[in-house]
């Protein structure tokens, strides 16, 4: 491998989503960019195995269908979307409470005030910041000048202790994988006014099919797979085998630590937030709508439980039920079945388990001075580019975002 062809001047290192929305943008702009991916596929952190007759998300993922950027290019039709209900149940430690959104199902407007979960100056509160939120664009959100950790934000707007850590607590440390809710309060706005918006959705055929689709934008030969790169000095890419390439440009798409490791600056990786999640069939589903429940005992190693199985028909070729249950911290899978067993009682006995996965390095740590959102410069030397969830939002969207971003910064650059 040498010297790349003349109209092919951008090499992208690796086809996550952020390096394959950044190729498809240099696409749509006349280049010719090519992708140097370390695995045998893409998707990097979003990837499904087929395990018998279930798809496996390799941790519990979800596309908020409001995300601005991924509707912008992705073909939610032919995702084939299947929705969580708004809202969430919530384990109380005795028994499950709903809540529900009852702007999106007015017939439960009742049932949502009557609600145990928080108390009516809780929901009036929540109804104010959605009123807030949804007035404003996703750039003002990012804009916030105050920035400070959640948990200090939501005291500050007056929330209750109860309704915190029954209901905030666990729905917002279960996305940003950490109980504390130390991430940003700009991650918090900007994630409420998604979930105020749309609706948390799931592709039929498992959340790899999110990149997939991306990929099957470009054509075959543009990403080279089982290609990991080695090191980067000037114009010089070195692959792993020891091949030279000579891009014109060169986007680090890769993780936060690799990016950090590849371009010589540690002060790139902040460190990362993790989850586990271990996978169980049963029949039939334990819950009587697709929803995602919440644990807001405050006890325990669960953090939530979902059914894929129940908001997407692919995720189960069978009659069998796939339960995905997501956990702060490694607890062992016994420690998990008898927390299961307090959940939903000798029911949880039927419950097989399938697999488990534990992911050290799940979401960049999005805290206050982290920043991100797009303020970090895109650029680390006069033909070196970065993107990344790491750059902009620890998320899908602020994936892709980061790799549009930098795509048209070097288009600019070429006067594409
Ligand atoms: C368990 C879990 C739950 C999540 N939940 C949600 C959610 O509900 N909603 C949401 O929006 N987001 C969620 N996310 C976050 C979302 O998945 C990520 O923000 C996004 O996928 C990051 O994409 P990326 O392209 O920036 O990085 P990555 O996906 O990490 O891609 C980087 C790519 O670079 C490759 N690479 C690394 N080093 C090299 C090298 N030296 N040479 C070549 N290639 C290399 C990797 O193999 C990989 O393919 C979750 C993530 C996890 C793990």
């Amino acid at each position: 491998m040498g010297k790349l062809s003349n109209e092919s001047t951008v090499a992208i290192v690796g086809a996550g989503v952020a390096g394959l929305r950044c190729a498809i943008e240099l696409q749509e702009r006349g280049l010719k960019p090519i992708i140097f991916e370390a695995s045998d596929r893409v998707g990097g952190r979003i990837k499904t195995d087929q395990f018998h007759e279930f798809k496996l998300d390799r941790g519990f993922q979800v596309l908020l269908t409001a995300y601005d950027e991924c509707r912008s290019v992705l073909d939610y039709d032919e995702l084939d979307l299947g929705c969580f209900e708004p809202g969430a149940i919530v384990w109380t430690g005795s028994k499950f409470a709903q809540i529900t959104d009852p702007w999106r199902r007015p017939a439960s407007f009742f049932r949502s005030a009557r609600s145990p979960i928080g108390s009516l100056n809780d929901k009036l509160k929540i109804a104010n910041l959605r009123q807030r939120l949804t007035r404003k664009s996703n750039e003002e959100i990012y804009a916030t000048s105050k920035d400070e950790p959640t948990f200090a934000y939501l005291h500050e707007l007056g929330y209750s202790e109860g309704f915190i850590n029954s209901f905030l607590r666990p729905f917002y440390g279960g996305i940003f994988l950490e109980p504390d809710l130390r991430t940003s309060r700009i991650m918090f706005d900007f994630v409420f006014k998604m979930f105020a918006q749309g609706y948390a959705a799931l592709p039929r055929g498992g959340m790899e099919r999110i990149p997939l689709q991306l990929a099957s934008k470009l054509p075959k030969n543009a990403i080279r797979f089982n290609a990991p790169v080695e090191k980067l000095k000037g114009h010089t890419i070195t692959l792993e085998d020891g091949s030279k390439v000579f891009p014109d440009h060169t986007v680090v798409a890769t993780d936060m630590s690799a990016a950090a490791s590849l371009s010589g600056n540690a002060t790139i990786d902040r460190g990362w937030n993790r989850t586990s999640c271990l996978y169980f069939s049963t029949e039939p589903s334990p819950f009587k709508k697709p929803c995602i429940a919440l644990n807001g005992s405050g006890l325990g190693k669960i953090t939530n439980i979902a059914v894929p199985s129940d908001a997407a028909a692919g995720y189960s070729s069978s009659d069998a039920s796939l339960i995905c249950v997501s956990t702060e911290g490694a607890g062992s899978l016994a420690e998990i079945e008898s927390e299961l067993k307090t959940w939903f009682g000798p029911n949880a006995s039927a419950f097989r388990f399938l697999k488990r996965y534990d992911i050290l390095q799940a979401l960049p740590r999005q805290q206050p001075g982290d920043n991100g959102y797009g303020k970090h410069p895109s650029r680390l030397g006069p033909n070196l580019w970065i993107c990344g969830d790491h750059r902009f939002s620890a998320s899908i969207e602020g994936a892709m975002a980061s790799g549009r971003h930098v795509a048209e910064a070097i288009c600019q650059e070429l006067g594409k």
